[in-house]
This record gives C-alpha cells, sequence and structure tokens, in this order.
C-alpha cells in the first residue's frame, strides 16, 4: 500500500478528478535532483543537458529549464519542444546517429551548440550543411569505448557491436580530417554507454578510455574544450533490491577520471531527474481466474507504458489507500490484444477488486514519452503535482484528435 499523497497531494481524488489511467509528476523531485546534481557538480565548469527523450513533457522541459539545464536532443522534434520550453541553442547538444541533413540545417539555424557526431558520414554532412548557411559549427565525437555497462542488452549503447559512436581509431581519422572541414570546430568528445546502470565502474572506464584519448589528441595538436559524459545513471525500479549510486559519487567518479581537463563538462542525464518523479495510477477492470494464473486487468496498457513489455522491465506496483484481504499472486495485465500486454508475474499483492486504485511506480521516464495509439487508445492524461498543489499538463487525448490526421475521403492521384 502507498501513502494516498503524493507531493502532498491526494492520490485518489487525482484519480477521481481527471479519469485513468494517469501518470502524475512530482515536481518538487525533480527540482531536488537537478539540485542535487548542481551541487555536486560545484567548481566545475559544467553544464547538465537533460535527455529529452527521457519525458518530453513541455511542462517538465520548462521547469529544468528555469533550473538551469539544457538539453540533449536526438530529433528535429525534440528541437522543436526544447526551443517552445525557452532552452536556449547554446545550450543544446544533438546526439544520435541518424541526423538528417534538413535537422541539422534547423538545428544550425537554432543555433544548438554542440553537435554530437557518430560517423564519418554525418562530419561530412554536417560540414556541407554548415558551408551552405555560412556558419561553423561545433562538435564532438562521440566515442564508443567498448565496455559493458552491465545493464539490459536492449538500453546498452557502448559496446563495439552497438550501432552507436565511432571506435577510438575511427575518431582518430575523423580528428585527422577535420582540419580540412572549415565549417566544423571538432573540438570534443562524447561518450555514453547505455541507460539504468547502477554501479559506477562502467562510467569509470569509459572515461579513462575518453580522457586517455583526449590526451593523444592534445600532445598532436588538436584543443579540446568539451568532454560530454553522456547520461546513463540508475534508478531503483525494484525498491528492495535496486541501489543506484548516490549522485554525489557519480559526480566524483567524473571528477577524478578528468581530473586533468580543465575544459567544460557536458552531463546528460535523462531517466536519473524524471523516472522516480513519476507514478502512473491505473484502475483494476477486473480480475479473471484463468485455469493456471490469476489475472488482475487494469486500464493501463503497454501503449502507455511500454517498458515491461520492450525490455522485461520490473515496476513495483501497489495499492493507492487501504487493501485489506489475504496476499494473492496476479499477473497484472493491460486490455491490449498481446500476451505481451503484462506488467507483472505472479506479483504478490493484498486481495484486489474491480474498481480497486493502483499506483504502477517509477513511470517518469521512458514512459509516457514511449506511448502510442496501439489498439486505437488514446494517450493518457498526465498531472503535475508540487507540495499540495496539481496541475493538468497534458489533457487526455480525444478520440478526434487521436483521428484528426487521417484521409477519410481519398484523392486518387494518377501517374
Ligand atoms: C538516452 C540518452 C541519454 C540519457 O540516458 P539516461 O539513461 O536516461 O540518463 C543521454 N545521452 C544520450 C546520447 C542518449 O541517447
Amino acid at each position: 500500500m502507498t501513502a494516498p499523497t503524493f507531493d502532498g497531494v491526494d492520490l485518489i481524488e487525482l484519480a477521481q478528478r481527471f479519469g485513468t489511467p494517469l501518470q502524475v509528476y512530482s515536481a518538487g523531485d525533480v527540482r531536488r535532483r537537478v539540485q542535487s546534481l548542481t551541487r555536486a557538480l560545484h567548481g566545475l565548469d559544467a553544464l547538465i543537458c537533460y535527455a529529452v527523450k527521457a519525458n518530453s513533457s513541455h511542462a517538465l522541459l520548462k521547469m529544468v529549464a528555469a533550473l538551469g539545464a539544457g538539453a540533449d536532443i536526438v530529433s528535429g522534434g525534440e528541437l522543436e519542444r526544447s526551443l517552445r520550453a525557452g532552452i536556449p541553442g547554446e545550450r543544446i547538444v544533438f546526439s544520435g546517429v541518424g541526423k538528417t541533413a534538413e535537422e541539422i540545417r534547423t538545428a544550425l539555424r537554432a543555433g544548438v551548440g554542440r553537435f554530437n557526431v557518430e560517423s564519418a558520414d554525418e562530419l561530412e554532412c554536417l560540414s556541407g550543411v554548415a558551408r551552405e548557411l555560412g556558419t561553423v559549427a561545433c562538435a564532438a565525437v562521440r566515442i564508443n569505448p567498448d565496455v559493458d555497462a552491465n545493464t539490459h542488452a536492449k538500453i546498452s549503447t557502448g559496446r563495439a557491436e552497438n550501432k552507436f559512436g565511432v571506435s577510438i581509431d575511427e575518431a582518430r581519422s575523423c580528428f585527422a580530417q577535420a582540419r580540412d572541414f572549415t565549417h566544423v570546430a571538432l573540438n570534443g568528445l562524447h561518450v555514453h554507454i547505455g541507460s539504468q546502470i547502477l554501479s559506477l565502474e562502467p562510467f569509470r572506464q569509459a572515461l579513462q578510455v575518453v580522457d586517455g584519448f583526449r590526451r593523444e589528441l592534445e600532445s598532436s595538436g588538436h584543443a579540446i574544450s568539451s568532454i560530454d559524459v553522456g547520461g546513463g545513471l540508475g534508478v531503483r525500479y525494484r525498491a528492495a533490491q535496486d541501489s543506484p549510486p548516490d549522485v554525489a559519487d557519480y559526480v566524483a567518479v567524473i571528477r577524478e577520471a578528468l581530473r586533468d581537463f580543465h575544459g567544460r563538462i557536458v552531463l546528460e542525464p535523462g531517466r536519473w531527474l524524471v523516472a522516480e518523479a513519476g507514478i502512473l495510477l491505473t484502475r483494476v477492470i477486473r480480475i479473471k481466474q484463468g485455469s493456471e494464473r490469476r489475472f488482475l486487468i487494469i486500464d493501463a496498457a503497454m501503449n502507455d507504458l511500454p517498458r515491461p513489455s520492450l525490455y522485461g522491465a520490473w515496476h513495483d506496483i501497489v495499492h493507492v489507500g487501504q487493501a485489506s484481504g489475504p496476499v494473492l499472486a496476479y499477473d497484472i495485465v493491460g486490455p491490449v490484444c498481446e500476451t505481451g500486454d503484462t506488467f507483472a508475474q505472479a506479483r504478490e499483492l493484498a486481495e484486489c477488486k474491480g474498481g480497486d486504485l493502483l499506483a504502477i511506480k517509477t513511470t517518469g521516464a521512458y514512459s509516457a514519452s514511449m506511448a502510442s495509439n496501439y489498439n486505437s487508445r488514446p494517450l493518457l492524461a498526465e498531472v503535475m503535482v508540487d507540495g499540495g498543489r496539481h496541475a493538468l499538463i497534458r489533457q487526455r487525448q480525444s478520440l478526434d484528435a487521436m483521428i484528426a490526421d487521417e484521409v477519410t475521403t481519398l484523392q486518387w492521384i494518377s501517374a
């Protein structure tokens, strides 16, 4: 059972007012995290660039921007969201393996501060677009340090077999080539080895590789003015089991590994800033006793929170308010017509009945931002809570809005 309040707001009332499924985010929690990371970075020339893909809500972006953070973006859409939230171009870094020339053009026009380049081909494209616009792009090479982040295979990005970054050998040739590119200032290094990392060792190893390469580059005459250490710091999905590193210890690893580097350090936390600030309120539709398993069917589904179906991820699930009765094992599933629409198997919960309110915890990251309309389910509503106040930050999608972009009368055009 969870206390029926969250950041001072009564969850039972919220569910009644806005309906379920409903994402609820604690502004206080996000604010405290930005502040504690900022404090840990004291004395360093550091910039926190929030990874927008974790949760691209306008209200959250605006809040982290107001606290001084910039943005790490991976698409033209995230650029637009960041700019609309008031994040200035110079505080935006653009990452991702598949930036198109069009996205690069838009980003250069918006004054994006740094491009984290992931291939020699992209470097050439960036240079061409910058020349065309008569500007100089600031760029970093994303290094793939081939370290094991010890996380889920689908969110590991720093092994040689992953599509991300380039090997040190290839990075060396990018820097050699960069002397010919008059419209790119290639003066940074970037690394991001994966997500939900629960030990500091992979970060230490990756940063050692990057800093070793930084020394090599400097001794061959390339000035390196920024190192972007990526994101990846893990959070607590299983309260009883996960023990993420303390943020101060994480920053201590960065300080130690980059102690001889005196330029700007960029950090790209996503999950760590917002995941634990979110919970997903959902109601039990009914219990279905199968021949082998007891199913608890809830009104949230894989389209609202894809992590369990996508990664087999665990989320703690608790009653909101009173729950008496014996503890039973439930398979907790959504209404979507897929066996993968399963949040938990044989999960122990005090006996549930139709209409009960539950909270799925740690849903602030990679939940609403990954939601879809599968099974023609409208996108859910989102609310922000802050010290006893609440505000709707996204209304539940209407059926009209869900269908609006479809063409209902076909205009066939012959060749
Ligand atoms: C996804 C991503 C991040 C954020 O990762 P988290 O695990 O959410 O902190 C940071 N940088 C890059 C390049 C990413 O792709």
